[in-house]
């Protein structure tokens, strides 16, 4: 029997590295992404290609009726959603005092809200079928606090604090639910940090690399296999030992 992930935020960077290894691990896949539908068409392109069958859809994850419309297509186009590994996430640098009320409320609404969104929609199937894997994206900056970074950082601590809650509240409708905590991982999202900064954190990255998308993507592999069958409300830090 085929078995159905959908990953949030998966037409590039971590989300399509984990869309493509799950796929390889037999799964079909949901390619979720707000903006750009040709980089989601190549995901599912390269999730086609191992075999598996892949759909895409435009969804932005803080609005809750575009996220309940992907469910459903998924549902019809592939079949309910064993996996759900929320990792849509927008991140960037200001200084406190700069941080607009707008800004604060978006962060929160694509973090935070967007993974109970795409949570709320999965759990109804999960509950009945007494199984299922929830993975969330949080980052080593929800432990630890990042200098320029607090609303980022505040949106990274509350999906840990999200995460561990409904662990404990639907291990006992077997479903488990953990996070994926990276440590700095060389994508789009690095774009807008000042010249050097990346080298200084591969440099201050015990392993002296920046982490690579499929870093991430064999934690959630992981996570999200039998191997993991009695792991749960976890954080799993790939950072190369940067919180250590
Ligand atoms: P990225 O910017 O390449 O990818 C982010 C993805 O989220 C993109 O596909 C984007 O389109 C999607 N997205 C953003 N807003 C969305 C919305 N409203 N609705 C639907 N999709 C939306 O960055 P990435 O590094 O691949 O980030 C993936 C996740 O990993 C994020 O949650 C990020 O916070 C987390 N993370 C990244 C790093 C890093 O160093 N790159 C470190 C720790 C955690």
């Amino acid at each position: 029997m085929s078995r159905v992930a959908l990953v949030t935020g998966s037409s590039r960077g971590i989300g399509r590295a984990v869309a493509i290894r799950l796929a390889k691990d037999g799964y079909d896949i949901c390619v979720n992404y707000e903006k750009r539908a040709d980089k989601a068409e190549e995901t599912a392109a390269a999730v086609r290609e191992l075999g598996r069958k892949a759909i895409t859809f435009k969804a932005d994850v803080s609005d809750s009726d575009a996220v309940n419309a992907m469910f459903d297509f998924a549902g019809k186009e592939l079949g309910e959603v064993d996996v759900l590994v929320s990792n849509a996430g927008i991140a960037g640098q200001a200084q406190i005092q700069d941080v607009t009320r707008e800004r604060w409320d978006r962060f929160f609404a694509v973090n935070v809200t967007g993974a109970f969104n795409a949570v709320h929609e999965v759990i109804p199937h999960m509950i009945h079928e007494k199984k299922g894997c929830i993975i969330t994206i949080s980052s080593m900056w929800g432990l630890r606090g990042a200098s320029c970074e607090s609303v980022y950082s505040a949106t990274k601590a509350a999906l840990i604090g999200f995460t561990r809650s409904l662990a404990k509240e639907l291990a006992p409708s077997g479903i488990r639910v953990n996070c994926v905590a990276p440590g700095v991982i060389d994508t789009d999202m690095l774009d807008e940090l000042p010249e050097g900064v990346k080298d200084t954190l591969a440099d201050e990255t015990p392993l002296g690399r920046l982490g690579t998308p499929e870093d991430i993507a064999e934690a959630v592999a992981f996570l999200a296999s039998d191997k993991a069958d009695f792991i749960t409300g976890q954080v799993i830090m790939p950072d190369g030992g940067f919180v250590v």
